[in-house]
């Protein structure tokens, strides 16, 4: 359902990613590790064109963009690759001024254009889920943050994706907090989402993840089950990091 092909990227003169490929299938849950500065991030909003790549293309479920000159075409296909995709970042990025019910219903009344009906209903299916029907009328301020990014999980769900993408989700957190948040993740992925998560959280990986991806300085370096990752790595950059973070 996700087909990555030979994304490069530059900042300046520096190479940040260097031809990165990678597929997800169908409900598929992977988890992508590697050290700080290792093209994580940029090959997440590469995958959304929030960045964009010097090369490569990006298919996901039936929108495929190719990295290149601007076209009103293009333009469409990426809004529509974006609909496809939630995004979920370390810092959840609420409204400050809307409550957890009007977050989750700001995508869909805006730019679904459903009635408020609709976004309602959807929105309280939604804060349910995500374990928060009785904070619905709650600003983020007044919120953890855990609950902040349950929020954020709901407003993304909002838009019916095909794909959920997350960029370190829990990395924001007080340790007692990770564990709510890893939990929705865990139940979506039960439920067959197809998921992309920057994640150094092993326990989640080994539990939930089909497969662990380890890039560094811009190249995936090695792919496989949790397993095999973490219990017998073939690169020495993988082990390294490992034992650094374990
Ligand atoms: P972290 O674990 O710290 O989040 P990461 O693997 O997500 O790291 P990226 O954020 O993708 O790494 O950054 C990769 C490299 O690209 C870094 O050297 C970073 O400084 C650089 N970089 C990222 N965004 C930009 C930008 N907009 N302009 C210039 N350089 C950038
Ligand atoms: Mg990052």
């Amino acid at each position: 359902i996700i087909e990555v092909s030979g994304i490069h990227k530059k900042f300046g003169n520096s190479e940040v990613l260097k031809d990165v490929s990678l597929e997800v299938e169908e409900s598929q849950v992977v988890v992508i590790m590697g050290p700080s500065g290792s093209g994580k991030s940029t090959l997440l909003r590469c995958m959304t064109f929030l960045e964009e790549p010097d090369a490569g293309d990006v298919r996901i479920h039936d929108c495929k963009v190719q990295a290149g000159s601007p076209s009103g075409h293009r333009h469409k296909v990426i809004h529509q690759l974006r609909q496809n995709t939630g995004f979920v970042f370390q810092h959840f990025n609420l409204f400050p001024h809307k409550t957890a019910l009007q977050n989750v219903m700001e995508g869909p009344l805006v730019v679904k254009k459903t009635s408020v009906k609709e976004a309602k209903d959807l929105a309280d299916e939604l804060l349910r889920k995500v374990g928060l029907a009785d904070r619905a009328n709650h600003y983020p301020a007044l919120l953890s943050g855990g609950q902040q990014q349950r929020v954020a999980i709901a407003r993304a769900l909002a838009m019916q994706p095909k794909v959920m993408l997350y960029d370190e989700p829990t990395s924001a957190l007080d340790p007692e907090l990770v564990r709510e948040v890893l939990q929705v993740m865990k139940g979506l992925a039960s439920e067959g989402m197809t998921m992309v998560v920057v994640t150094h959280e092993m326990a989640f990986a080994r539990e939930v993840a089909d497969r662990v991806v380890f890039m560094d300085g811009g190249c995936v370096v090695e792919d496989g089950t949790a397993k095999k990752i973490f219990e017998a790595p073939t690169e020495e950059r993988t082990r390294q990091f490992l034992n650094a973070i374990a």
